[in-house]
Order: structure tokens, then C-alpha cells, then sequence
């Protein structure tokens, strides 16, 4: 195996099933000087299992900028120092990103070490489309900053991941209800790689109910995502341009109603003029 000294390694670690650690992760954590670990009780468990004798050192959001920096001495005086956080991929909602960025602009070799990440995972198997997605980590735990940030996201297009804490799921499902629309899909995945491992698709009305019916479903760890808003269609009036013209129908001819609707809005005449023959056979 490769093996880089005075580098930062950012070492993926398994999200429940230690059977999905890579040998060349182990390999690389037993031969580094110093692993930068969030919490030392919980990653040195793990190293334990993988007899795995290296010093660590915590790094975990309320120290990271201020340890950044002593860190990355460590391989400027020739040391090689992995990261690590409590699962999964390092810096994805979790700490790293200022180690990280500071190695960089120190002109330091960062090799990452893919692994397991959970809103990927759940993606892979989710069944929605993956060929754009937005992954927002945690919505707010506030209820009022949360229906904020989902108002703000209720014509996003791209599939939507979320990482949710079980504490909260049952509240976030009927945010998501009331705001993206209860028939909108979604899928919830929890436990992914453990024992009860659940992955669940349906509307966001049948998922709260669910949630809200079993207990169980509200256990463990959670992603989930939402399949985007319908992308708008091209030969849809923007919808100050429509208000206009529906005014102007009520007084006048279609022809002039849609000439003028042009010059107020700047939408192209033939546009406006087809929209408001629709609306006249509709005998709105
Ligand atoms: N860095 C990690 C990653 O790559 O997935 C995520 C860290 S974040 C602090 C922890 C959150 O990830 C959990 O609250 C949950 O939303 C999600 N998560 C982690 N492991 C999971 C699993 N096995 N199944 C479902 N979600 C999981």
C-alpha cells in the first residue's frame, strides 16, 4: 500500500457496520503519527476493535480553529496526522473543515480516504433522482427557523437530503407537510448499515403518519430526503405578468389587453396573447 508521510490523511469511518471499514483505512490510522479524532471515547473504541495503538488527539468544533493550526505543525516538524470523526466522512456535519482548509492553504498534501457517508448511502438506495441533489445537513432544531429554511427550499428542483435527529423527525415530517405539500415523496432512511435498518418511500402525509404511529420509527439515526419541486414549465407566465393581464382581460379586447400586458411587464406579446386565449376558453 501507498503510504504519504508529513500529509493529512481524512479518513471516511463505517456509520454503523464496522465490516464496511476499508484495510487501506486501518492501514493508514495503525501508521500515522496522530489521529485528530472528535471524541476519544468513541473513536478509541473503534480503534480498539482494529488494533489500531495510535496516539489521538480531540478535535471537535468547539477547539477545532483554535487547535488547526498546532496541528498542522505537527507535520511541518515531519509528522503525518489522520482524521477521523465519529462516523462516516469527516467535515460532512461534522468538524474538519478548518483543518482542513488550513492544510491547504499551508500548501499541505491532504489525501482523503473514502468511506461511508450516510446521505449518500441513503441516496444510493432511495430511488429518487440522483443526478442532482442538494444536501442540506441539519434543518434548524428551532421550529420557526426551520419552516423558514423549508419555505425557502419549497421550489428547489433537485432532490433534498436532510440528516434529522430522532428527537425531531415527527415535528420536521409535519413542517415538511404543511410547507412542501403533503403529497410530495419522500424517503426515510434509518439505521442504514445496522440491524434495523429501515428504508421507507412515501408520500410526506403517509410518512408523519407512520412516524407518528410507531415509535419505533422515531429510534436511531435518520436521513432524510424529498424529491424536488416539479421544475417549472418554460411556457409559464410569471406570475405578476398573469395578474396583469387578467386585469387588462376585464376591460378590454384580448388583441390590445396583451399588446399593453407587454409594454407593463416585458413579456413577449405572443406569449401573453396565447395565455389570455387560454383563459378566455376557460371563461376565467
Ligand atoms: N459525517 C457523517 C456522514 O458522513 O454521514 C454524518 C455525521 S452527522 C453528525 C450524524 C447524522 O448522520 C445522524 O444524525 C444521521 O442523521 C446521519 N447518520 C449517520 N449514520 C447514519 C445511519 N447509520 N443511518 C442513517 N443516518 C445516519
Amino acid at each position: 500500500m501507498d503510504f504519504h508521510k508529513q500529509c493529512l490523511y481524512v479518513v471516511a469511518t463505517p456509520i454503523g457496520n464496522l465490516g464496511d471499514f476499508s484495510s487501506r483505512a486501518v492501514e493508514v490510522l495503525r501508521r500515522v503519527d496522530l489521529i485528530a479524532v472528535e471524541d476519544t471515547r468513541h473513536s478509541g473504541r473503534l480503534l480498539q476493535h482494529f488494533a489500531i495503538k495510535t496516539p489521538m488527539q480531540a478535535l471537535h468544533e468547539h477547539n477545532e480553529r483554535k487547535l488547526a493550526a498546532s496541528l498542522l505543525q505537527n507535520i511541518e516538524e515531519g509528522r503525518t496526522l489522520a482524521l477521523i470523526s465519529d462516523a462516516g466522512t469527516p467535515l460532512l456535519s461534522d468538524p474538519g473543515y478548518h483543518l482542513v482548509r488550513l492544510a491547504r492553504e499551508k500548501g499541505i498534501r491532504v489525501i482523503p480516504l473514502p468511506g461511508a457517508c450516510a446521505a449518500v448511502t441513503a441516496l444510493s438506495a432511495a430511488g429518487l433522482p440522483t443526478d442532482h441533489f442538494r444536501f442540506d445537513g441539519f434543518l434548524s432544531a428551532k421550529s420557526g427557523a426551520r419552516r423558514q429554511q423549508l419555505e425557502a427550499l419549497k421550489q428547489e428542483t433537485l432532490t433534498l437530503v436532510f440528516y434529522e435527529s430522532p428527537h425531531r423527525i415527527k415535528e420536521t415530517l409535519s413542517d415538511m407537510q404543511a410547507i412542501l405539500g403533503s403529497q410530495r415523496q419522500a424517503v426515510l432512511a434509518r439505521e442504514l448499515t445496522k440491524t434495523f435498518e429501515t428504508i421507507r418511500s412515501g408520500t410526506l402525509a403517509e410518512l408523519s403518519q407512520w412516524v407518528a404511529e410507531d415509535a419505533n420509527q422515531r429510534k436511531g439515526e435518520i436521513v432524510l430526503l424529498v424529491q424536488g419541486a416539479p421544475a417549472a414549465d418554460p411556457d409559464d407566465l410569471d406570475p405578476e405578468a398573469e395578474r396583469v393581464l387578467k386585469i387588462l382581460l376585464q376591460e378590454l379586447p384580448l388583441k390590445q389587453a396583451a399588446t399593453l400586458a407587454a409594454e407593463i411587464t416585458g413579456v413577449r406579446k405572443k406569449k401573453l396573447y396565447a395565455r389570455g386565449l387560454e383563459l378566455k376558453q376557460a371563461g376565467d
